[in-house]
């Protein structure tokens, strides 16, 4: 096999299609090369050569010596030059470059096959004593660095110390005798750290750099870099040595990076930056300060240093031809490197540009609406999950910032209001009107309430899947948990932080996509929803088959999934409803309630409530289905704790204290998540199910008779194993529609389903269908059924599977679709083959996940179901998935 390809001089083995073999860097220049723009000749070794190098114990196998010296001979044809020359040498650069670019792989090195001879040839030859010697010592430095792995602080030191002694502030005040003062000392420092003198063979050199590139493909900082962006190990690295350009040649020659459009906005103009007599990373290093590309951008800056539009105004416009000619054949924003030799152009490196969500979006409507990519394209353009960034308020940036605490980034998104110490006091205050950050050591299901009604959420204890962090995601609230600094008194309403201390009612700002917490108030800005979002949503809708629904209970959620372009609700869970202060205790006085008679006085309260919660959710969705999912949780989430919450119940009920008590302690459940729960709730106690099917009954024909705009309510019984369960429920469900019917004259459509969240009803999905119209994939049940996996332990182990690659993801995160996949599918055609035309959908986490989406549009599902801010992340996804 071939493991060499040339680029350059007119030849091009390989091209932009190559990128697995040759790495993005080397498959661009070879494209470049192709494409008539100036590219310094060289050749790249294939990332099939570094799995041979480890393969072979790294070692490189004797053909590889020959293909390369081949290599080099392409160089010296195309420059005329030849490595190791003293006379006129051949100088190379030797450039990592993988798949995917890659901080953790070996840095570049620059002007290699300098020597104490060739340093000479290269002085003459360029007539600049001063450039040669200002290369040699780039050299030696960063072969000493990158290379030999050498301590680089002491060469910087020498430096320091070279420019002190004669009174210089810049590099470019040292003269061609200071840069060989250096070299000598370089030269001795190598020797003495590395105990062999700085190596003189230019093809030892060269090997020593090639095998140090596909030695930092197994380095640590390049395994956890992998690691953190699911790059697999067996990918491997390519190596480019190119024919060197010099930047540092003068006053006419430079280098600099650019965008072909702002990255940052996404405005159509170049981005960039560049430095006069400067060579490779001088323009990131940070020791000069780069000038700006353009004049508007210099202006704009206010900067006085000219821009290479005023500077060099025929290589600046060389330049801005070469990027019209890459966004033109790349169809896509590129990142460019350059270098200017002696007002010669040359491109060094091209790649589509990294860019913000924003200027993502900006650029793929803009780059349609130039012709220049298809709708499909600008759709399959934008990464969904970006999406997040652009629908939440941002932090001002220009706004300044009191920062006392910082914690994990939880939910994106930034707030700020009034501190409270515990949900019942958020939902007053915010019920009077204030903005409020519930603050909290950590958060309990009893506390949704509070943070629904928060602003913002902050957690002094818990990770990125703590309880906090996953509901404030759902809900689309800012969240910053974990901030261990946090000393949380609850109990006197105060937080001290940084020698600071705030009370109830003290404002703080959170920045849930930083985990920023500021003092007081810092200006936020609204998110765009018309513009480029929604134009591009529109073309993803075009696209889509899949619809989309939002899991979401109460109008706020709902406004805001519809806002999102929900098309419908997906899960509408009821038992979010119970935990609303007023009800709570009637729910638990139902719950403590030990005969039919006493439930049903209490459940009589509640269904007014429930009622009106219908209706209102009913308005907004104005003829869209909803599906409502009837009581779910252990009965035991909803019991009182404190005495005073006994007593409230007591005096409701009239029942004594400690027989309440009494029956709260049997209502103990060793494991809950398998216990006395959804549909078995509704088996035992069918008056509870009853009412709720009454209340939404009741409320679809008074929103239909007032508004015209008939409901369809799909009501789905959860936790359902047998098809005999939903039968007895749908009986249930099925009388109380009759019955409200009959009262009121008033007939609505509506479907009764189930929840498929146990494998058994996956695999009885034939059997169930029978009686259920509809199927709702309840992922995250599913996932910890079919998995045995408790999602809220997990925690502690899952990291490590996912680690060990036992899961490629976190199962809870993007579906199982092996595993877990496999039965809903088997689910979805046994249902369909009972029932043609059987309604199918997903709700839970995975319902916003894009992976996941792909994978319900392949078993053709017929809708998603997400949380409110998550619904465009699916409409974009879905559209994905069908292109
Ligand atoms: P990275 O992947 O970190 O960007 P590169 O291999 O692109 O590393 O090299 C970094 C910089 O080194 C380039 O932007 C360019 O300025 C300089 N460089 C690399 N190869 C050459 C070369 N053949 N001639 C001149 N400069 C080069
Ligand atoms: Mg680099
Ligand atoms: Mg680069």
């Amino acid at each position: 096999a071939r493991y060499v390809f040339r680029f350059g001089g007119g030849v091009s083995d390989g091209g932009a299609g190559d990128r697995n073999l040759l790495g993005g860097k080397g498959a661009n220049l070879a494209e470049m090369a192709s494409i008539g723009l100036p590219v310094p000749p060289g050749f790249t070794i294939s990332t099939a050569m570094c799995s041979r190098y480890y393969a072979e114990g790294e070692q490189f196998p004797a053909s590889l010596r020959a293909e390369v010296a081949d290599g080099i001979a392409h160089i010296e044809a195309v420059t005329g030059k030849h490595f190791g020359d003293p006379a006129d040498p051949l100088l190379v650069s030797v450039r990592s470059g993988a798949r995917v670019s890659m901080p953790g792989m070996m840095d570049t090195v620059l002007n290699l096959g300098l020597n104490d001879e060739t340093v000479q040839g290269l002085a003459r030859a360029a007539g600049d004593e001063r450039f040669a010697w200002d290369s040699y010592r780039r050299f030696i430095q960063m072969y000493a660095d990158v290379v030999l792995e050498l301590d680089h602080g002491a060469f910087e030191e020498a430096l320091e110390i070279a420019k002190e002694d004669k009174g210089y502030t810049l590099d470019t005040e040292l003269g061609a005798e200071d840069w060989k003062a250096l070299v000598g000392h370089y030269k001795a420092l190598v020797e003495e750290q590395w105990g062999r003198p700085f190596p003189q063979q230019v093809e030892d050199q060269l090997w020593g750099a090639v095998g140090a590139v596909f030695g930092s493909w197994q380095s640590e900082r390049a395994k956890v870099y992998r690691r953190l962006n699911d790059i697999p190990g067996d990918w491997g690295t390519a190596v480019n040595v190119q024919a060197m350009v010099f930047g540092n040649m003068g006053d006419s020659s430079a280098t600099g990076v650019a965008f072909t459009r702002d990255p940052g906005t996404g405005e159509r103009a170049y981005y960039g930056e560049f430095l006069i007599n400067a060579q490779g990373e001088d323009v990131v290093a940070g020791i000069r300060t780069p000038q700006y590309l353009t004049r508007a951008a210099r202006e704009a800056a206010n900067a006085r240093a000219p821009s290479m539009e005023e500077a060099m105004p025929a290589v600046y416009g060389e330049l801005a031809r070469v990027f019209e000619t890459l966004e033109t054949h790349y169809r896509d924003m590129q990142d460019i490197e350059f270098t200017v030799e002696r007002g010669a152009l040359w491109m060094l490196q091209t790649r589509a540009g990294k860019r913000t969500a924003k200027a993502a979006l900006k650029i793929a409507v803009d780059m349609a609406q130039e012709g220049l990519i298809d709708r499909e394209t600008a759709v399959l353009r934008v990464d969904p999950l970006a999406l997040d960034q652009l629908l939440h308020p941002t932090l001002d940036p220009e706004a300044p910032r009191d920062v006392v605490a910082k914690g994990l980034p939880a939910s994106p998104g930034a707030a700020s209001g009034r501190i409270v110490f515990d949900a019942e006091t958020a939902e007053q205050r915010a019920n009077a009107g204030d903005n409020v950050i519930l603050v909290r050591i950590e958060t309990s299901p009893e506390d949704i309430h509070g943070m629904h009604a928060a602003r913002g959420i902050l957690t002094a204890r818990g990770g990125m899947t703590s309880h906090a962090a996953v509901v404030a995601r759902g809900m689309g609230r800012p969240c910053v948990s974990g901030a261990g600094s946090l000393a949380i008194d609850a109990k006197a309403r105060t937080l001290r932080v940084a020698g600071r201390s705030f009370k109830e009612g003290d404002i703080l700002t959170i920045d849930g996509a930083t985990g920023e917490v500021m003092a007081g108030e810092v200006a936020t800005v609204q998110p765009e929803l018309a513009g480029d979002f929604g134009t591009l949503m529109a073309w993803a809708d075009e696209k889509r088959r899949l619809a989309v629904r939002a899991n979401a209970e109460t109008p706020l959620d709902c406004r805001t999934a519809r806002e999102f372009g929900a098309e419908g609700i997906g899960l509408c869970r009821t038992e979010h409803m119970f935990f609303e202060a007023g009800r709570i205790t009637a729910v638990r006085q139902m719950i403590l309630s030990d005969s039919e008679k006493g439930r049903r006085a209490a459940l009589d309260r509640l269904l007014p409530e429930q009622r009106a919660d219908f209706v209102a959710i009913f308005e907004i969705m104005a003829g869209l289905p909803v599906t409502i999912r009837l009581l779910d949780p252990p009965l035991h989430e909803f019991l009182p704790h404190e005495d005073a919450e006994f007593e409230e119940v007591a005096a409701a009920s009239g029942v004594a204290i400690e027989k309440l008590r009494q029956r709260a302690a049997e209502l103990h459940e060793f494991n809950p998540m398998l216990g006395h729960r959804g549909c078995r709730l509704g088996v035992t106690y069918p008056e509870i199910y009853e009412m709720q099917a009454r209340a939404v009954f009741e409320a679809a024909v008074d929103v239909a008779r007032r508004t015209g705009d008939a409901p369809i309510p799909e009501i789905m019984v959860p936790l359902v194993a047998t098809r005999r369960e939903l039968e007895l429920m749908k009986a249930v469900i099925d009388a109380a529609a009759a019955a409200v019917f009959a009262e009121t004259g008033h007939t609505i459509t509506y479907l009764v389903g189930t929840m498929i969240e146990l494998p058994r009803a996956a695999l009885k999905a034939g059997e169930i269908a029978e009686i259920g119209e509809f199927f709702s994939f309840g992922t995250n049940d599913l996932t910890q059924t079919t998995l045995g996996v408790s999602r809220d332990d997990a925690g502690r182990f899952l990291a490590t599977y996912v680690e060990k690659g036992i899961y490629a993801k976190d199962p809870f995160v993007s579906l199982d679709v092996e595993g877990v996949g496999e039965l809903i599918e088997m689910a979805a055609t046994r249902g369909r083959a009972a029932r043609p035309g059987l309604k199918l959908g997903i709700c839970g986490e995975h319902g916003g996940d894009p992976a996941s989406i792909g994978f319900c549009e392949t078993i053709r599902l017929d809708y998603v179901s997400a949380s409110p801010y998550r619904v465009p992340i699916a409409r974009l996804a879905a559209a994905q998935a069908a292109l």
